[in-house]
């Protein structure tokens, strides 16, 4: 029997509300109603007076010493109040409107009550009543319900459900990986879940289920990549390798080993039949531009069109400069579409794109508007792509004929990603910065000696070199920020003009004049740039060698090193100088990180860490993928484990159609389709 296909209406008593109350917790089948696990269990062992915390629960065990009396007050409301003798100390227990409850305190009977301590007043409000000889074991399995339905009516369906159908879960997970890592089989676990009888049982099962629960995730991820590799429908790009080379020989700088391996393994990728799915990840600085380049004079040698797209206009202006400055000499006609194009301007740009009389095509969003066509687009660049959306990136995929696909990233991925929410992707990684780059000496002050800053930039701007100064985003309020941003901007010309040019950037102006300002930021008519957080992202102008970062402790990590990375991209020592007054100790830890360490995926694994141990919103912004029972960053061992056999399971295409492994292949055929959608 299925459990799949099994409806929760086959339980007694179970009609159309009670399924469309089961249907908001997202439960059809029995099998969603088995797998519907408590999200935390409440410890029932019996703990002495002397362990009880204020305000927290407690189990204790005791002997009636009083008939209960019912009293009742407002409308229809009551309390019951009961004394019981506790370690020779009598303790008043209240129930509050659970009159009924009055049968089971017999004077002089032993009786065990749960329920929230209170310190002060040497009582219990009472949750429930255990009795002595409870058989429900001495852990309580908490479940998230709803308004739609209680607590107690959804146990006892799964107990129901259990009773009735236990012997038709089936373990998906194949006997010799159960036996190689002593897991439960399903039915026990399923068991150990719900009703366990002690700790370890519960611990056991809990085990089982983190690890099946990764390992299937997994088993999705690695069946659609295995099946990408087999298909190959993937557009073969015969690039002209002479050409590529004479390209790289003169540029101004010989590529880091680690750029030429990754230049090849991307090269390899394109002219495969396979489609290309892959992600480069570089850190700040290690020069991912000139790599992303030379991919797309590759496939525009090979016949096709190539695209970038920006996250921002400033970088795609960037973008558009160097890529215009290195491809034109080659005859290569390179565009550029941003938002802030006029209709006319964006029109003949979006034509002659259509026409393929544009090679290389640079843009922010705006490459995604169903105005734009392509020709024959071969590669898509997508730049800091953490920044887009799932959909956006899809949209310009879907411009071509299953282009080959570049996603960069300068955050690093900790492996707890890699292994998750970009399991599917082929990774390129630069681990090595160009020769000559020093690291990056970061300090953090308090805001009281802000006057030390001051002097540092002086310093700095005396040696012909300049300086970011970037505050962030105070509030939801723009104007708000521009006014912070404008006080800084007043209070550094005050200082250090006519001397020096100070320059001041902010999302509100037109963009224009936001190129207009980087270029002059990028041409050293500016000294210092005052700027909101536009740019946090992908600059590059290797004479500037200080950053200062106002309210530091409002970024997150990766964020402060992305802004930290706008430096050190010279010869010259850079600094960083973070101004912050940090409020906690998860803050101060922040500010210690980053002046110690300069490692950006060491930062990474951190933020992740502080972000997703437990607080939900934090774990979600990490775009780690929701997981019912398991923690990817708490349980990565588990993870870690589930993905090699999950990628052991799919290496060779017969492998998943072993009979051992039949009860797995039909379990993945029915969730296909869901765990297709975690993308
Ligand atoms: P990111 O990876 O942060 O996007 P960029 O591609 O902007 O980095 O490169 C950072 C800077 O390093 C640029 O000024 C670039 O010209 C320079 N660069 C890139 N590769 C090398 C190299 N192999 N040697 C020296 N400088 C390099
Ligand atoms: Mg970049």
């Amino acid at each position: 029997m299925n459990l799949q296909e099994i409806s929760v209406s086959t339980l007694s008593g179970v009609g159309p509300k009670r399924i469309s109350a089961l249907e908001s917790l997202g439960i059809k089948s029995i099998y969603d109603l088995l797998f519907y696990f408590p999200f935390r269990y409440e410890d029932m062992e019996v703990k002495s007076l002397n362990d009880a915390v204020d305000q927290e629960k407690i189990l204790l065990k005791g002997v009636v010493a009083s008939d209960p009396v019912v009293a009742h007050f407002g409308y229809r409301k009551n309390r019951l109040n009961v004394r019981i003798l506790v370690e020779n100390e009598s303790i008043m227990v209240t129930f509050f409107n659970q009159p009924w409850l009055k049968d089971k305190f017999e004077t002089g009977n032993e009786v065990a009550v749960y329920g929230k301590w209170n310190e002060n007043h040497r009582a219990l409000t009472g949750i429930k009543v255990i009795g002595d000889s409870h058989s429900e074991g001495s852990i309580d399995s908490v479940y998230s319900v709803n308004k739609n339905i209680r607590q107690k009516t959804l146990v006892n369906m799964i107990k129901e459900a259990f009773d009735k159908y236990h012997q038709d879960i089936i373990s998906v997970i194949p006997e010799s990986i159960i036996q190689k890592y002593q897991l439960m089989h399903d039915e026990q676990m399923v068991k150990g879940m719900h009703f366990p009888q002690d700790e370890n049982e519960n611990e056991a099962a809990r085990r089982s289920a983190k690890f099946r629960e990764f390992f299937l995730f997994e088993c999705g991820i690695q069946s659609v990549k295995a099946r990408d590799n087999q298909e190959n429908d993937g557009l073969v790009e015969s690039y002209n390798q002479e050409f590529i080379d004479q390209f790289i020989d003169k540029l101004p700088f010989k590529p880091t080993n680690a750029q030429s391996r990754v230049i090849k393994e991307i090269l390899d990728d394109m002219q495969s039949k396979h489609h290309m799915n892959r992600l480069l990840q570089g850190d700040v600085g290690s020069g991912k531009t000139i790599v992303a380049v030379t991919a797309m004079l590759a496939s525009v040698t090979a016949g096709f069109q190539a695209a970038i797209m920006a996250p921002t206009e400033i970088l795609a202006q960037q973008h558009f400069d160097k890529i215009s400055s290195l491809l034109t000499p080659l005859k290569l006609k390179v565009g550029i579409l941003t938002g802030s194009q006029t209709k006319k301007e964006h029109d003949t740009i979006a034509e002659n794109v259509a026409q393929g009389r544009i090679n290389v095509v640079v843009g922010t969003h705006a490459l995604i508007q169903e105005s734009v066509s392509f020709k024959d687009l071969g590669l898509i660049v997508i730049d800091e792509q953490h920044r887009f959306g799932v959909n956006q990136r899809k949209a310009l995929r879907l411009k071509g004929n299953n282009p080959d696909v570049l996603a960069m990233t300068a955050t690093p991925i900790p492996r707890t990603l890699a292994i998750t929410t970009y399991g599917d992707m082929d990774v390129s990684r630069i681990d090595e910065l160009p020769a000559g780059r020093k690291p990056i000496d970061t300090y953090w002050i308090r805001s009281q000696k802000i006057e030390q800053m001051y002097r540092f930039v002086e310093k700095e701007l005396k040696t012909g070199a300049q300086a970011y100064v970037v505050t962030p985003l105070i509030s939801e309020s723009e104007k708000i920020d521009l006014k912070n941003a404008e006080v800084i901007f007043d209070k550094f010309n005050e200082l250090f003009a006519p001397k020096y040019k100070i320059g001041l950037l902010h999302g509100q102006m037109p963009n224009d004049e936001k190129e207009q300002v980087m270029s002059e930021f990028s041409s050293h008519k500016l000294d210092v740039l005052v700027s909101t957080t536009v740019i946090e992202v992908g600059v590059d102008v290797p004479n500037a060698t200080l950053m200062v970062i106002y309210d530091a402790n409002r970024f997150g990590l990766s964020q402060l090193h992305q802004l930290r990375g706008r430096v050190g991209r010279g010869q010259k020592q850079s600094y960083c100088i973070l101004i912050a007054d940090p409020k906690n100790d998860i803050a101060l830890e922040r500010m210690k990180i980053l002046t110690s360490t300069n490692d950006g995926f060491v930062l990474a694994e951190e933020d992740l860490k502080m972000r997703g141990s437990g607080d939900l919103l934090g774990s979600k912004q990490s775009g780690l993928p929701d997981f019912k029972v398991g923690n990817p960053i708490v349980d990565f061992n588990i993870l870690e484990t589930a993905q090699q056999e999950a990628e052991q399971m799919f290496k060779d295409a017969d492998t998943i159609e072993k009979p051992e492994n039949k009860v797995l292949k039909l379990f993945l055929s029915v969730e296909f389709e869901q765990l297709n959608n975690f993308d």
